[in-house]
This record gives structure tokens, C-alpha cells and sequence, in this order.
């Protein structure tokens, strides 16, 4: 396995995160996140944090996402927008989950330029389709200790039960096959034309999200050593 060397350099550079849902996009936001010394936002996290903490913000959103709907642009973005400007910020941070439509692309590159950033990178997981529905309706989590394992690429000594802790091994209702289907067509439908804003820009770099988890991060550290 490579190692990963921690960059010397900044990132000073919004960075975009895209890829299907069980990409392994999430993971490896945060761990670029985390070597960069830079805030990871989430929008559903950032979401979820402000309606635990019942901002006006939270209010107007949890209705919505109680009813599991997209919460609307003009929400979003205003989030966003009060967020990169909190000093944490100031070298940089990664999206993940956003921008979610080119209209919002193209409020963020207007946000980006008003704050003093180039436009932002965006990261592109590519992987097959069919090879991303195994994997994700092959996982099981363990009850007990929250283990994660796939009954394709990484089965348990015995079936069912967890190695570390015996523990009965169960599938998220998300991973089942008749949601991820047309999830994975949903962000299909969605996201192509995002994806032809930004190569349109040059800002588009493909990683391919085939390989294992190193190697993708690997991938991805190249791709922001080249943009700067
Ligand atoms: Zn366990």
C-alpha cells in the first residue's frame, strides 16, 4: 500500500468532490480535508448542524428534508456563503455534496472570485456503474461495532456475523438494490451537465474510482499538485 506524505504546501483552492453516491467520495473529502489542515463541508452535514441547532436556517430546512426533499438553492447557498467566510476557511476548504446543479456552480464561482480564489478544482470519481452497485449492495454493517464489510470483496469468516465481535451484520435500507438503482440514475440524470460546466472550464480532473482507496487518494493529491 503507498503511503500518504501529508503536503507541505497549502491548498489555498476550493476544492470540488464528485461522484456517485458509494464512490467512496465522502472518505476521501474528509481525509483530503484532513491532510490539508482544511474544513470539510458537508452540505447534509452542515444541514443537519443547523437544524440540531434550531438557526432560523434550521427551521426553514428541516420541514423539507423531513419530507426527504432537496433543500431549495436559495437556502443552500446562503449557507455557504456565511460558512467560507469564517476564518477557517481562509486556506481553502473541499465541498462535498455541492454544487449539485450548474446554476449553483455558477453562483459559487462568482462567490469564489468575490472572496479572491481561482475557480475551483473539482475532483471527478469515474467508476462503471455495475461495479458500484455490487459494491454498495454487497455491504453489510455490523450492529454491534459498526463494521463494514462486503460480501463480494470483503466477506466475514462466517456469514452473517461479524470477525471482531460476532456481531449480526445487517444492510442499510439505502443499500438495497431498489434504492441505489435509481439513485445512481438520478445522479446520472443530474449530474452530467455539472460535469460538462466544468470541463468546459478545465477545471475537471478524473479519478479513477476503480481502485482502492490509496490509490484514489493518490490519484487525487497529483491532481491538486498539477492545478497549482
Ligand atoms: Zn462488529
Amino acid at each position: 500500500m503507498a503511503q500518504t506524505v501529508r503536503p507541505h504546501e497549502k491548498l489555498d483552492l476550493a476544492l470540488i468532490f464528485l461522484g456517485p453516491p458509494g464512490a467512496g467520495k465522502g472518505t476521501q473529502a474528509k481525509e483530503v480535508a484532513r491532510l490539508y489542515g482544511v474544513p470539510h463541508l458537508s452540505t447534509g452535514d452542515m444541514l443537519r448542524e443547523h437544524v440540531a441547532q434550531g438557526t432560523s436556517l434550521g427551521q426553514r430546512a428541516q420541514p423539507i428534508m423531513a419530507r426527504g426533499e432537496l433543500v431549495p438553492d436559495s437556502l443552500v447557498l446562503k449557507m455557504i456563503a456565511e460558512r467560507i467566510e469564517r476564518p477557517d476557511c481562509s486556506h481553502g476548504f473541499v465541498f462535498d455534496g455541492f454544487p449539485r446543479t450548474v446554476a449553483q456552480a455558477q453562483y459559487l464561482g462568482v462567490l469564489l472570485r468575490q472572496h479572491g480564489y481561482k475557480p475551483p478544482l473539482v475532483i471527478h470519481f469515474v467508476i462503471d456503474p455495475q461495479l458500484l452497485l455490487r459494491r454498495i449492495t454487497g455491504r453489510r454493517v455490523c450492529k454491534v461495532g459498526g463494521e463494514i464489510y462486503n460480501i463480494y470483496d470483503c466477506p466475514t469468516r462466517v456469514e452473517g456475523h461479524c470477525d471482531k465481535d460476532g456481531g449480526e451484520l445487517e444492510q442499510r435500507p439505502d443499500d438495497r438494490e431498489e434504492i441505489v438503482g435509481p439513485r445512481l440514475l438520478a445522479y446520472e440524470k443530474q449530474t452530467a451537465p455539472l460535469v460538462a460546466y466544468y470541463r468546459r472550464l478545465g477545471r475537471l480532473h478524473d479519478v479513477d474510482a476503480s481502485q482502492g482507496v490509496d490509490d484514489v487518494r493518490q490519484q487525487i493529491l497529483r491532481s491538486i499538485r498539477e492545478a497549482h
